[in-house]
């Protein structure tokens, strides 16, 4: 039995059967780091050897009988922009190279409490702006499938981590498909939650109105197992909902018989690669074999959705960055002369461009004399973006697109281009500008063996319709039995 393979609903299993022991798991897991690290480099902090003896402390205490949870001894990786008590938090930047927050994010108390074993901080573009992970000031993580071509971003390092078995699952952030996207590239699941159902306490925020945590599984089971761990009201977060809570996993019935499936043309148009169109086609036509009712439609508004996004998210960005200074947080500049000095020179040293490059934009649009053209134009669009969707809802159960419109790039070939790496996320921010949830699955590969993705898109906090639409067709398509990553 290869133990890094298995999901995480497997491995409870050879738990529960005692064919497995968490340490057996835990070592078995940094084994596999120490092999495929140095090509993949999806890790800014490991925390194998801790790791391993945490894992001895909960075996010791299960064989007490002291520790009961169905979690207990599972292994998880975390995206470096989520903050962990006593082990640095990165956000892949220079200006938080040496930071150690004082406190954990709510969703790791969370993982804390089931008792799950942190193997480590992942890579990401820096502070979660960008579609690749090259943004990353630390390490260019690679996509498993192919060390020449970039894992997606900017979850990248926990997409990749999981996809070539370092980690069983692991957690990311998505502001416009930071999840979903390199989910998609990596052929793994990736889940973006309804806007408030999971806490973003201790999240080093980017985006506050469109940023949400979720999770990179091998499956849609273990998306939804973790999901359940992580939803929930927050005090701590006056943005999450106060509502009761569910068990995901009881909404996995595959079935689709009468269920309402609605694809917006649009997203099928101009730009979408050819052999991405035809999987997902093929995709469709299974669902409909299934009993799905599938019906296109118009979303003509998602055409605005790119530029909206990237006025709010850069203007959300330039308020939330200002934070840092030189002073309270981070990067401190070794010599100035005044306070304005210090302030300057901590900025320009510590932000890489990508992120200087959003302040600038974000500033701009939110300026006394463009205010009312860019950032306030954009938040009407939003309302639009809104009310389509809320219309598409009346029709149907779940929407349904590519993730991306194209398979995993290669390194380098779009950091001189901003608007190009921009439009890798033009499937997925107009979720993210409507709160809506979405789960990218993988539904097959290219011609030369790169992952494809489709996006699952449902009304606000109907993840139980998305995972269930997800899981019928995976059970059906079997991705991960007919496409082995070695
Ligand atoms: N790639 C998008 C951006 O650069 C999305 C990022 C994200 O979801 N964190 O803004």
């Amino acid at each position: 039995m290869n133990i890094t393979e298995l999901t995480v609903h497997e491995l409870q299993e050879k738990i529960k059967n005692k064919e497995l022991t968490i340490t057996e798991i835990t070592k078995a897991y940094a084994d596999r780091i120490n092999e495929k690290e140095k090509d993949v480099q999806s890790f800014i902090t490991t925390l194998t050897d801790e790791a391993i003896e945490k894992a001895e402390e909960i075996q010791a205490k299960i064989d007490k009988g002291e520790i009961i949870g169905d979690l207990a001894g599972i292994p998880i990786g975390i995206k470096d922009n989520i903050c962990t008590k006593g082990v640095k938090t990165t956000c892949a930047s220079k200006m938080l190279e040496n930071f150690v927050s004082p406190y954990d994010a709510t969703v790791m108390d969370k993982i804390n409490n089931e008792d799950m074993i942190n193997l480590g901080k992942l890579n990401m573009d820096e502070f979660a702006m960008g579609g690749s992970t090259e943004y990353s000031y630390f390490k260019k993580t690679k996509n498993p499938w192919n060390l020449n071509k970039v894992p997606g971003g900017s979850s990248g390092g926990s997409a990749a981590a999981v996809a070539a078995n370092m980690v069983p699952w692991a957690l990311g952030s998505d502001t416009g498909g930071s999840i979903r996207q390199p989910a998609s590239f990596c052929g793994v699941v990736g889940l973006k939650p309804t806007y408030g159902l999971v806490s973003r306490y201790g999240l080093v925020a980017f985006a506050s109105s469109l940023d949400q945590i979720g999770p990179i599984t091998k499956d849609v089971t273990d998306s939804a197992m973790l999901l359940n761990i992580i939803a929930g009201h927050d005090e701590r977060d006056t943005t999450s909902e106060d509502m009761p809570k569910k068990d995901y996993t009881k909404c996995l019935k595959n079935d689709v018989k009468g269920l309402k499936i609605g694809v917006p043309k649009e997203f099928f148009a101009e730009g979408i690669n050819q052999e991405v169109k035809e999987t997902l086609e093929k995709t469709i036509q299974e669902y409909k074999n299934m009993g799905a009712e599938v019906e296109e439609f118009s979303l003509d508004i998602a055409q605005y959705s790119l530029a909206t996004y990237y006025i709010i998210a850069c203007a959300e960005a330039s308020s939330n960055l200002g934070r840092f200074d030189g002073i309270r947080y981070g990067y401190r500049t070794p010599e100035f002369k005044n306070l304005k000095e210090l302030y300057k020179k901590s900025r320009t040293e510590g932000f890489g461009d990508e992120v200087k490059r959003r302040i600038i934009l974000g500033t701009y649009v939110l300026s006394s004399g463009y205010y009312d053209a860019y950032y306030k134009k954009a938040q009407q669009v939003r309302t639009l973006v809104m009310n389509e969707f809320n219309k598409a809802f009346e029709k149907y159960d779940v929407i349904l697109t590519p993730t991306s419109p194209t398979v995993a790039f290669d390194i380098g070939s779009k950091l001189d281009n901003p608007l190009e790496m921009y439009l890798s996320d033009i499937c997925t921010v107009s979720v993210n500008i409507a709160g809506l949830p979405g789960i990218s699955i993988p539904v097959g590969v290219d011609k030369q063996g790169m992952p494809i993705g489709m996006q699952l898109i449902g009304n606000r906090f109907q993840e139980e319709m998305i995972l269930n639409a997800a899981y019928t067709i995976e059970q059906k398509l079997k991705f991960r039995e007919n496409y082995k990553l070695q």
